[in-house]
């Protein structure tokens, strides 16, 4: 890694900007300031592409336009909303920020990268952009296009994730925002990271940054910055089990420390918990409820952060038994009530397919008990 020459930055700076201003995508968090707007679309984007938040902010900031409106909403709703988008402890985080921005801050948002990193859910980089593009104020910011086109920019041949390759990469992204508009130029540089220097086959001749690029002058683009090592998949061969009363079903919500704390999930566990006693003894024992009729008709695998889920989707009818389990809530929902409840993308797909089968007989995969449950219905 050769020095940056910091000579040339400020020409750099300008043409990044005005290639920036050429090409960059209207995207909808992009058509104000509002620190409410970034903060939420700063959220959604980490570790989710543009093309899926697009609709989800919409949708968010149509139900909830303001901080006060954030801050007074019930978690299930906030939840609701960010049904699908994964890592759901953003949601939370958002609604409990919401919550000290209101009643700690006066409804206003902090305006430094220290004070915001305070709140829940933000971090440097959540933070810097925040102070970057809605108050037009100089702060570093790194995330994943960054960290690759900063990497590029300096030729780092340390890993970027390591201590030292993070202390290289902030102190370079802190000699950027500068000038009449720092909120541009970090936009600017994340909108290179993201279109142009790409993880594969980096499109350097378009490139505004092509003569400063260190990497590109040794021709190792592909190899800087080297690839994250993936981190192994465990796989989890779990059991759901819609137990159905009637026109209703059975819900269980997912506890604090749980995956998905807060959603609601049909009876959902690990299979090998139910593998000796059986289906209808452990549903007895663990959620004292008496059930019948337990047959297969669901199988999907599904990948969450670093695990792989094999979910066997199970019906059965209830007959007898309250459900409980020392802290944790139980509902009784409708087929109607259920496409309104917050479920992980797993307990969606079972639901979805429970409502396919109002349509037509539920089908059943390996029915490993006597008694078929019957069609699922609306009239009991
Ligand atoms: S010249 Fe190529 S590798 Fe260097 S910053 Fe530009 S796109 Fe990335």
């Amino acid at each position: 890694m050769s020095e940056f020459p910091s000579s040339r930055l400020p020409q750099a700076r300008r043409e990044l900007r005005s290639w920036y201003r050429q090409v960059s995508r209207p995207l909808p968090w992009r058509q104000s300031h509002d620190p409410y707007r970034v903060w939420i679309s700063e959220i959604m984007l980490q570790q989710t592409t543009v093309a899926a938040v697009v609709p989800y902010f919409h949708r968010f900031l149509e139900r909830f336009p303001t901080v006060d409106a954030l801050a007074a909403a019930e978690e299930g709703e906030v939840l609701k909303l960010w049904e699908g988008l994964g890592y759901y402890s953003r949601a939370r985080n958002l609604r409990r920020a919401a919550q000290v921005i209101v009643a700690e801050h006066r409804r206003a948002f902090p305006e430094t990268v220290e004070e915001l990193q305070t709140l829940p859910g933000i971090g440097r980089y959540t933070a810097g952009a925040i102070v970057s593009f809605a108050h037009n104020k100089p702060a570093p910011i790194v995330e994943a296009n960054t960290l690759r086109l900063y990497s590029r920019l300096l030729g780092l041949e340390e890993d970027p994730r390591s201590a030292a390759g993070q202390k290289r990469l902030w102190e370079f992204a802190a000699l950027w925002p500068a000038g009449q508009n720092p909120g541009e130029v970090n936009q600017a540089l994340m909108e290179l990271g993201a279109t142009l220097c790409t993880p594969q086959s980096p499109r350097c001749e378009e490139c505004p940054l092509a003569a400063v690029c260190e990497a590109r002058r040794m021709g190792r683009q592909a190899e800087i910055p080297p690839a994250a090592r993936r981190p192994e998949l465990t796989e989890l061969a779990e059991v759901a089990v819609v137990v159905q009363q009637g026109p209703q079903y059975l819900l269980m919500q997912r506890l604090p420390g749980e995956r998905w704390a807060g959603l609601w999930d049909f009876l959902r566990f690990d299979e090998r918990e139910a593998a000796d006693e059986g289906l209808p003894a452990y549903l007895r024992r663990r959620f004292g409820i008496e059930t019948e009729g337990h047959a297969d008709f669901l199988r999907l695998t599904h990948g969450v952060t670093r695990y792989r889920i094999c979910l066997r989707g199970v019906h059965c009818e209830w007959r007898r038994g309250t459900a409980s389990e020392e802290e944790r809530p139980f509902q009784w929902v409708s087929l109607d009530a259920l496409a309104e409840t917050p479920l992980p993308v797993t307990g969606r797909k079972l639901a979805n397919a429970l409502a396919k089968t109002m349509a037509g007989p539920l089908r059943l995969q390996g029915d490993s008990h006597k008694k078929k449950p019957r069609k699922p219905s609306r009239g009991g």
